[in-house]
């Protein structure tokens, strides 16, 4: 019999992590790609006097083209795609051309089996495990993808929202339906103003909508206590996570502040 929190249910979880985890990946280097396809099309559409060039048209999304070196652009064989082995098994490095393939797939793996393992060590309740499971690598995708293209996809972002006001409904979440929807209206009201604050102070935008979008989802699927956590527990961590972020982006974004990730961080430490 499966027992939830047993050893055996933990190691069970890191496996799976290990395999989300690389289909992370997948999303954190297909989905921008896909998004600016989309939007390079739409516009197109709707300004035919602008001559804008169309978007590539050979297939790209999450399955298709195939994994490929993007050096050598030879196949990726089922056993050199392997999630964290293969990586070590090739010691980092292209089989056919030898090139280097980044760290950051493994780790985003190890990542991925981490944030499995402590819900099936921690949470007692199989559901809800489950669903903080699936939340985490969901945060986990936002906060690479925000982090190298200051984007947060509402295709990724409102099944956040969705999930939280779901799991209430049907009492797999601890949350009551009530203080879901009280968590994402705080979640999401609370960036909205910090936005427009920012905004009529410098005349400049702090963060873009999407933050708003990721903050609800994270208050839906935790209620009122998700920001209470972040505002009073640990309130000396956040602010001097935020202060090292606002160092970062502004030398590299100059004007924009990337808050998301360590919204993110917080949530998970
Ligand atoms: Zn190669």
């Amino acid at each position: 019999m499966l027992v939830f929190s047993s050893p055996f249910f933990i190691v069970i979880a890191g496996l799976l992590g290990l395999v989300f985890g690389s289909f992370v990946n997948v999303v954190i280097a297909r989905f921008p790609t896909m998004m600016e396809r989309q939007w390079r099309q739409e516009c197109r559409l709707s300004f035919p006097d602008a001559n804008i060039d169309p978007p590539d048209d050979t297939r790209f999304d999450l399955s298709l083209p195939a994994s490929h070196c993007p050096h050598c652009h030879a196949s990726i064989a089922w056993y050199d795609n392997i999630p964290l082995i293969s990586w070590l098994a090739l010691k980092g490095r292209c089989r056919h051309c030898q090139s280097p393939i980044s760290k950051r797939y493994p780790l985003i793996e190890l990542t991925g089996a981490l944030l499995c393992m402590l819900p099936a060590w921690l949470i007692p309740f199989p559901g809800w495990a489950i669903a903080i499971m699936g939340a985490s690598l969901t945060l986990l995708a936002l906060t690479v993808i925000d982090w190298e293209t200051l984007l947060l996809p509402d295709q990724i972002t409102f099944p956040l929202l969705w999930a939280g006001i779901g799991l209430a409904l049907i009492n797999i979440s601890p949350v009551s339906l009530a203080d879901s929807v009280m968590g994402a209206m705080v979640g999401y009201l609370s960036l909205w103003s910090l936005f427009w604050a920012f905004k009529l102070i410098t005349g400049k935008e702090g963060m873009g909508y999407g933050d708003f979008n990721a903050f609800c989802g994270i208050g839906c699927l935790g209620g009122l206590a998700s920001f209470t956590a972040v505002n009073f527990d640990r309130l000396n961590q956040w602010c001097r996570g935020r202060g090292v972020m606002a160092s970062l982006s502004a030398a590299r974004h100059a004007t924009r502040l990337c808050l998301w990730p360590f919204h993110c961080r917080c949530r998970l430490a």
